[in-house]
């Protein structure tokens, strides 16, 4: 394709994503406010849960948490209550250390540079990116799986021979970064979704190079026989058990075992052992020895 024809393909793809993201923008909690930590939240539960849940729990947390000093100086053991329903539990660990690191280091303001960003606990590339964007106003691309997904369907030729990140910065628009940013990951969301793209009720349709020509992908049939359930998901059960019971109490680890799973075997207490201690080695549980038993609990 001539480059003046791309240029033209960018500039038509520009306009139509930002008029349609004008008139059809989710009204999310985190797109009606531009403070630092309140963005920061939004983008840490983001990163590995639902939008629908993100918008049930998100009031929730700031209204127990409202502040980067009322974080940091909470009960551990709290902020993972606060955090049930939302998964990947270290997230709000790392939430938590992200805050105590801004009221210690920082007095309280998270620093708006992307590199400073990415040294704090759970912030790579793209929330680094994306809170200095939404937060801070910067002009600058970020990549998650819906831009990456939408930009290598609109620009298949460009996607193969750029990196995923020069090419989001190449098709940024000069102005509107913020706009630009939220449009794509709505569209990755809704229209442009990895399994069913909607490409005739899609806005970018008539300058898509891929529209009409990705192929449905029904529901995944397993070729395998189910796999074994994952730690993560044995990881979540013990956090969640710990959760409900009272403050300041324990459970030992062999009754904690058998909740997790009922079928549990004492063969299984060196697999079971070694997930106690990551849990703690990660921060969301305490072990402790009591009459030769072994108690956990939350953190103090
Ligand atoms: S036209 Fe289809 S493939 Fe192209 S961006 Fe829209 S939904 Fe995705």
């Amino acid at each position: 394709m001539p480059s003046s024809s791309l240029s033209h393909r960018k500039s038509a793809v520009t306009k139509a994503l930002l008029k349609w993201y004008r008139k059809n923008a989710r009204p999310s909690p985190w797109r009606k406010t531009r403070h630092p930590y309140r963005i920061l939240v939004s983008e840490i539960m983001l990163q590995q849960t639902q939008v629908d849940r993100v918008e049930q729990k998100y009031p929730l947390f700031l209204r127990r948490f409202p502040t980067f000093q009322s974080l940091a100086r909470a009960r551990t053991a709290d902020v993972i209550r606060a955090w049930a329903g939302m998964g990947y539990n270290n997230r709000a660990i790392h939430l938590q250390k992200t805050a105590q690191r801004v009221v210690e280091k920082y007095r309280g303001r998270l620093p708006g540079d992307i590199e400073a960003l990415q040294q704090f606990p759970g912030i790579g590339r793209y929330t680094a990116n994306a809170v200095a964007c939404f937060a801070f106003g910067q002009h600058t691309a970020v990549v998650d799986t819906n831009v990456r997904r939408v930009l290598s369907r609109l620009f298949p030729k460009q996607s193969r021979s750029m990196d995923e990140w020069d090419l989001a910065e190449w098709i940024l628009p000069k102005r509107k970064a913020y706009d630009w940013n939220q449009a794509l990951m709505e569209l990755g969301g809704t229209f442009c979704t990895h399994r069913n793209p909607n490409c005739s009720g899609c806005p970018l349709h008539r300058h898509c190079m891929s529209a009409f020509k990705i192929k449905k992908i029904g529901k995944p049939i397993p070729a395998k026989p189910r796999k074994a359930i994952p730690d993560r998901i044995y990881r979540g059960r013990i956090v969640s058990i710990l959760r409900n019971i009272d403050h300041h109490r324990s459970m030992e680890s062999l009754r904690l075992a058998a909740m997790i799973n009922p079928g549990f075997r004492s063969i299984e207490k060196k697999w079971f052992d070694s997930l106690l201690q990551r849990l703690q080695r990660d921060g969301l549980i305490l072990m402790r020895r009591r009459q030769k038993k072994l108690m956990i609990s939350l953190p103090k």
